[in-house]
């Protein structure tokens, strides 16, 4: 439980992970290797995030629909051809009822290729497009070095697939997913990204263009925390996803994907999470407040409860997210510790002084001791709450954005840079070379990240090699 201590970050950033993981109840092992049980908090901190998305995708048009988990082997043969470098780590089912079958089925590693299939069969004419699908669901691929919620064998995500009529249209939506997902990243989960162009080397198999959000950890390493795709006609060609257009010639459709993963969530303990344990923002939280009752006789009990549940009730009309911890089993100190580890964005404490001057106790989860905490008065507590939660988001977001930005250098010289990305990211001109990036990658195991699209605007040159270079990119150790 909350009472025994989890390695500091310092001490041990990756176990300190392992460890809140498990105390704050976000997920467990299970006992096929690889995969992950998420637990009810850890489940609840996903349907906030998922209702989001959910949401902004329908108002952008998009549906939601279901394809089935087994896909036939072919499937992905025929991909293989025509998509270079496509090569997940596919688990295989080869016998059903007892009986091998004539066709091994794959568990989905991603529904590109079953949904491609489908598209091939509704698609006929330009009057068919654009079709906007999203799918929410788990898929599997085979790892064998797994972290919860960073790297799972099956992992829960939505996919976004849709196919259109015209070039312009495909990469309009591409980029509209990469702004609901940037959007999300920074105002939902704290979490300042940057956005830009994944270059060839790095861009998912088969996609004309990857863009992505990038963020940065509080061990300095990177984690893609989302994707957007645009595949040109490659996969209708695979698919033969054709359509009449409206002089009726026969034409490829235009297609994108895109997701955000579970770990997102590895994402979000990485980049708030201190030694206390879980930080969670404020509009994902799944508890916002919690009400600790504190009292010592019969007499303190029954005052201090009727004001606990007086201040319950009002902040539940609100609309706060918000627990009241009544235990009687537990001193108020251990509740303390307990909701810290969970990362309660704020604890709400009445005792018998609270009592007798109107008053509750507040306080934040993100600033550690007495400097976290403001004595209030219980009239208009819902509003001062609803302040102080905003307030606690924002300054989640900025204390990122500051840690972030003071870890981002700009080296000189190629020698610097292979000390920068070992404890920091390096943003530098690169001449778009293959060779210039895999030596930094043979180097100093960092990666490019991406080429965002917020750029210095002049020219430069290479890090690697002194050419002349037209983009600045982010090379960085990452997830
Ligand atoms: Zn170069």
């Amino acid at each position: 439980m909350a009472e025994d201590k989890i390695p500091t970050r310092a001490e041990d950033f990756s176990e300190w992970y392992n460890q809140l993981v498990l105390k704050a109840e976000l997920a467990d092992y299970s006992p096929v290797r690889g995969c992950m049980v998420v637990r009810p908090y850890g489940w609840a901190l996903w349907e906030n995030i998922t209702s989001w998305l959910d949401r902004e995708f329908k108002n952008t048009g998009h549906v939601n629909a279901a394809f089935p988990t087994l896909i036939p082997m072919s499937f992905f043969e025929k991909e293989k051809e025509h998509v270079e470098g496509f090569s997940p780590e596919l688990a295989v089912v080869t016998h059903g009822g007892g009986e091998k079958l004539e066709e091994p089925l794959v568990v989905r590693p991603t529904s590109e290729t079953i949904i491609g299939y489908m598209y091939s069969k509704w698609v006929k004419s330009w009057r068919d497009l654009p079709i906007l699908i999203v799918q929410w669901g788990s898929v599997l691929r085979w790892e064998l070095r797994t972290k919860l919620f960073l790297r799972t064998a099956e992992f829960y995500w939505h996919e976004g697939h849709t196919a259109h009529a015209a070039k312009d249209e495909a990469l309009e939506e591409m980029y509209r997913i990469l702004d609901i997902y940037e959007n999300f990243a920074i105002n939902e989960a704290a979490l300042p990204v940057f956005k830009g162009r994944k270059t060839d080397a790095e861009k998912f198999a088969g996609a004309q263009i990857t863009t992505s959000i990038e963020a940065m950890m509080q061990d300095k390493r990177a984690l893609q925390s989302g994707t957007s795709h645009y595949f040109g006609t490659n996969f209708a060609k695979a698919f033969n996803i054709q359509y009449l257009d409206k002089s009726n010639a026969l034409q490829f459709c235009e297609t994108t994907s895109w997701a955000i993963s579970s770990r997102i969530i590895g994402a979000i303990i990485m980049t708030h999470g201190d030694d206390q344990g879980l930080v969670l923002p404020p509009r994902l939280a799944p508890i916002q407040a919690v009400i600790v009752p504190i009292y010592k006789s019969e007499a303190e009990k029954s005052k201090v409860m009727a004001d606990a549940n007086k201040v319950f009730a009002e902040l539940k009309a609100a609309g706060i997210r918000l627990k009241m911890d009544d235990r009687e089993e537990v001193t108020p100190g251990f509740k303390y510790n307990d909701w810290e580890m969970r990362g309660v964005p704020l604890r709400i404490e009445i005792g018998p002084k609270d009592v007798e001057k109107g008053s509750v106790a507040l306080a934040r989860r993100d600033i550690a001791g007495k400097s976290g905490k403001t004595f209030v008065p219980q009239t208009n507590l819902a509003a001062t709450v609803n302040g102080l939660l905003t307030e606690i988001q924002s300054s989640l977001l900025k204390r990122a954005t500051d840690f972030r930005d003071s870890n981002i250098f700009d080296p000189k010289t190629y020698d610097e840079l292979k000390t920068i990305v070992q404890n920091g990211w390096a943003f530098s001109w690169w001449c778009g070379s293959k060779e210039c990036e895999a030596k930094v990658k043979e180097d100093t195991k960092a990666t490019t990240r991406n080429i965002p699209f917020e750029q210095p605007g002049d020219t430069g040159r290479c890090i690697v090699c002194g050419e002349k270079a037209e983009k600045k990119v982010y090379f960085a150790r990452a997830y």
